[in-house]
């Protein structure tokens, strides 16, 4: 399918080949139509299926058409907030659109006097835009179409009472789309309650079963830097992603990849300030970083692209963030690899390196890891 059958806007259609995208995805040909129809939708779809085109294209639409007036888009991050800002900027770029993002983090007087400007679409973490509503900066009832993205990750990080608050605010007549990779008993919940009368759209499984190829590889604690810097060594040149548990964790790998001899090696873990994130993924975007270690705030919504090789430095706590790891690599059908060390002994009790509890010998056994359908 083209572009072209779904009936877009010329200026749309520029925008969209500006980009370089040549067929709509699934989740694009799936929704588009119907969010041009003012259909509510609930839709089932991971990152990196092009979702966040879906709806810009969607909106950016029926903005242009006079349809629909201003727009609201809630998403769980500061760094989503800041993707997707841009990508709806580049979309909407012809009809000459006002895209505007408020997240927290960024300087409060800088963002209320952004946003006393005329916008179109405003793209916001839930805390922010409460704090904002309450110092009378943005009125909700001014908003005839929301989207919530990625919202099983806004309730999983706890904005459950933001979200449920600025939905109730909302005007009841509103166009309503919901993007989720989960749709568990909480999301229908808030969908039966929050997306009157809407239309329940899936898109296939994420890339992970065809493009990404996956290995596990038992390491004892101790042992875990030297198998990394063994599996860095023999990915030169490839852009990669080390998730580490905790922000300490990702501040002390850094180092002692730093000591191993890596130069260009990068960190994105939360106590970085805003601005210093933004640059860190510039960077890496850039090359000017080659290997990026971070905590899961890397983990969902960046649209870092070509990443070669993801490495599982701790494993990830559920399916869900592995998931969601696993999908900065693999995008839009490019091939990529994801390791995940398994430490079956205990941690050690301090970073000097003593080791308790298992000490037999290092097993680097190798078996795959088969997530099915989710
Ligand atoms: P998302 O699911 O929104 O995280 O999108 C993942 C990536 O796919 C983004 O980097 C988009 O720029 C890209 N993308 C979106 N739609 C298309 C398309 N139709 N063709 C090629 N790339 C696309």
């Amino acid at each position: 399918m083209k572009f072209a059958e779904l009936k877009l806007s010329a200026k749309t259609l520029k925008s969209i080949h500006g980009l370089g995208y040549e067929e709509p995805t699934e989740v694009q040909v799936k929704s588009i139509p119907k969010i041009i129809a003012g259909t509510n939708l609930v839709v089932r779809s991971q990152t990196g299926t092009g979702k966040t085109a879906a709806f810009g294209i969607g909106l950016i639409e029926r903005i242009a058409s006079g349809t629909t007036g201003k727009v609201l888009v809630l998403v769980p991050t500061r760094e989503l907030a800041i993707q997707v800002c841009e990508e709806l900027r580049t979309l909407g770029v012809y009809h000459a659109l006002n895209v505007r993002a408020a997240y927290g983090g960024q300087k409060m007087m800088f963002q209320m006097r952004d946003l006393q400007k005329s916008y179109d679409i405003l793209v916001a973490t839930p805390g922010r835009l409460v704090d904002l509503c309450n110092r009378g900066v943005v009125h909700l009832s001014k908003f005839n179409a929301v989207v919530l993205d990625e919202a099983d990750h806004m309730l999983d990080i706890g904005f459950r009472k933001e979200v449920f608050g600025i939905l109730s605010q909302l005007p009841r007549e509103r166009l309503t789309l919901l993007f989720s990779a989960t749709v568990d008993a909480e999301v229908r919940q808030i969908a039966s309650k929050y997306v009157p009368n809407s239309e329940l759209i899936e898109v296939g499984e994420m890339r992970t079963v065809s493009s990404i190829k996956e290995e596990r590889i038992e390491v004892l604690h101790a042992e875990k830097v030297p198998k990394l810097v063994e599996i860095l060594n023999s990915h030169k040149g490839v852009r990669a992603l080390v998730f580490a548990r905790t922000k300490r964790g990702v501040i002390r790998l850094r180092r002692r990849l730093e000591d191993a001899g890596f130069r260009n090696v990068g960190m994105l873990q939360g106590d970085m300030e805003q601005p210093k994130r933004t640059r860190m993924i510039a960077r890496f975007k850039s090359n000017e970083v080659s290997i990026l270690v971070a905590t899961n705030v890397a983990s969902r919504g960046l649209h870092i692209e070509d990443v070669g090789l993801i490495v599982n430095y701790d494993e990830a706590e559920d399916r869900e963030t592995h998931l969601h790891r696993s999908g900065r690599t693999g995008r839009m059908g490019a091939e990529g690899k994801v390791i995940t060390f398994v430490s079956n002994d205990a941690p050690p009790p301090h970073t000097g390196g003593f080791r308790r509890g298992n000490q037999g010998s290092s097993s680097h056994g190798k078996r795959p890891m088969h997530y099915g359908r989710r």
